[in-house]
C-alpha cells in the first residue's frame, strides 16, 4: 500500500457508501480515465469479467472464431468460452513475447479464406511489456476486426507514447493483489466510446431496466467493483508511477549484475516501448548447461521464489484442441524462462542476495 489507502478507506466507512456504488468508485474511475487519454472507464469486480463484458459489448456469440495470444494467463482466454465462442491461439514473436503479427495475418487469412472470419482478436501485453501494437492495430484495421487488449498486466506501460489499453476497440486493466497496484480483487475497462462503457456499466449491475420494480429485457451480472475496493484504488494510482520506476528500477540492478552470465538474456524493450517491468523476467540460453529447473531449485532452497514463465494455452489439457499458430518460440519461454523476484518491497540487501545466488550456481 502506498499511504493514502486507508484515508480513502475510512471516508467510505464514515460516509457508509458500503456497496457496489458510490462517489469512490466515481472518483476511481475519473483518476483513471485522466491517464487513460480520457477515456471512458467501468470500473468492475476483476480484470476476467472486464474481459467477459469486452467480449458481449462486442457481440460475440457461441459459435464464433475469437483470436488471442497464447502465451498469457488463463484469464485471457477463459472469457471466450463463458460464451461458447472457440478460441484461436496466436504464439509470440521472439522480440516482445507477445502475439507475432505474422501469425496474426495468416490466422485471420484462413478463417476468412473458410468462411470463418475471426470476430475479435484479445491481445496481450506480457509482463507489462507493449506488443507491436502499429502492425497487430494495421492487420486489425485492414481486415475490420475488433481489438481487445488485454493490459492486466500493463498499467503505466506505454506504446509511442500512447497508454497501453487505449489501442485496441476496448482495453481491460486488472487491480488483483498481484498487479502494479491493487484494489485487493477488481478490474476496469477501457473505451473512446462512452455508450459502450455505460452498456458495459449496466450490463455490470444486473441489467436492470429503468423502471420502479425490477425489470429485465437482457441477461445480467454482478460485476461492478465495490465503493470500499475503489476507495483503495484512488490511494493506489497516486503511487503508480512510483511502482513504475521501483520496478523498472529492481529490471535494471538485475540486467546490470547478471550482465556478466552470458547464458541469460532479459526481455527487453523495443523502438517506441515503455514497460512497466511488472516481473523481471529472464530466459536462459538454449547453450546453457543449467537448466531453469536447476536455476528455480537452486533459489528455491535458500527461500528465493522465482516462477516458471506463463505456460501457453496451446500446452493446456483445457486448450489442447483449439485451433492454434504456432512458431515455438512460447514453447521455448516456458521451457528456459524464469519470472525473478520482482516485488516493490524487496529490499537492497535481498536484492543483493538474489544476485549472489544465481551468480553462486554458474561461476561454481
Ligand atoms: C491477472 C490477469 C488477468 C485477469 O485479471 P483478474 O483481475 O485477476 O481477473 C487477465 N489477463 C492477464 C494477462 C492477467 O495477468
Amino acid at each position: 500500500m502506498g499511504g493514502a489507502e486507508q484515508q480513502y478507506v475510512k471516508e467510505a466507512f464514515d460516509t457508509n457508501w458500503i456497496a457496489p456504488v458510490g462517489p469512490h468508485i466515481t472518483a476511481f474511475e475519473q483518476k483513471l480515465s485522466e491517464i487513460s487519454l480520457n477515456y471512458n472507464i467501468a470500473a468492475l469486480s476483476s480484470g476476467t469479467a472486464a474481459i467477459h463484458l469486452a467480449l458481449i459489448l462486442l457481440d460475440i456469440n457461441h459459435g464464433d472464431d475469437v483470436i488471442c495470444s497464447s502465451f498469457t494467463f488463463s484469464a485471457s482466454v477463459n472469457p471466450i468460452k463463458y460464451l461458447g465462442a472457440n478460441p484461436i491461439l496466436i504464439d509470440s514473436e521472439a522480440d516482445s513475447w507477445n502475439m507475432c503479427p505474422e501469425l496474426l495475418e495468416v490466422a485471420i487469412k484462413e478463417g476468412i479464406s473458410a468462411n470463418k472470419k475471426p470476430k475479435a482478436i484479445i491481445m496481450v501485453h506480457l509482463y507489462g511489456m507493449p506488443a507491436k501494437m502499429d502492425q497487430i492495430m494495421h492487420i486489425a484495421n485492414s481486415y475490420d476486426i475488433s481489438v481487445i487488449e488485454d493490459a492486466a498486466e500493463a498499467l503505466g506501460s506505454t506504446y509511442n507514447n500512447q497508454p497501453l489499453g487505449t489501442f485496441g476497440d476496448l482495453g481491460i486493466y486488472s487491480f488483483n493483489g498481484n498487479k502494479i497496484i491493487t484494489t485487493s480483487g477488481g478490474g476496469a475497462l477501457v473505451c473512446e466510446d462512452k455508450e459502450m462503457i455505460e452498456k458495459a456499466r449496466f450490463l455490470a449491475t444486473q441489467a436492470r431496466d429503468k423502471a420502479p420494480h425490477y425489470e429485465h429485457s437482457v441477461i445480467g451480472y454482478n460485476y461492478r467493483i465495490s465503493n470500499v475496493s475503489a476507495a483503495i484504488g484512488l490511494g493506489q494510482l497516486e503511487v503508480l508511477d512510483k511502482r513504475v520506476m521501483q520496478k523498472r528500477k529492481i529490471n535494471e540492478y538485475y540486467k546490470k549484475e547478471l550482465s556478466s552470465i552470458k547464458e541469460i538474456s532479459f526481455l527487453e524493450e523495443n523502438e517506441g516501448s515503455f514497460s512497466n517491468y511488472w516481473l523481471t523476467t529472464i530466459l536462459l540460453d538454449e547453450s546453457s548447461t543449467i537448466d531453469r529447473e536447476q536455476l528455480r531449485l537452486h533459489l528455491e532452497k535458500d527461500n528465493i521464489e522465482a516462477r516458471p514463465l506463463w505456460k501457453p494455452m496451446y500446452l493446456q489439457p483445457i486448450f489442447k484442441d483449439c485451433k492454434s499458430y504456432i512458431n515455438g518460440v512460447s514453447e521455448n519461454l516456458f521451457k528456459s524462462g524464469l519470472c525473478l523476484p520482482s516485488g516493490t518491497n524487496l529490499t537492497e540487501q535481498e536484492l543483493e542476495r538474489i544476485v549472489k545466488k544465481i551468480k553462486e550456481l554458474y561461476e561454481a
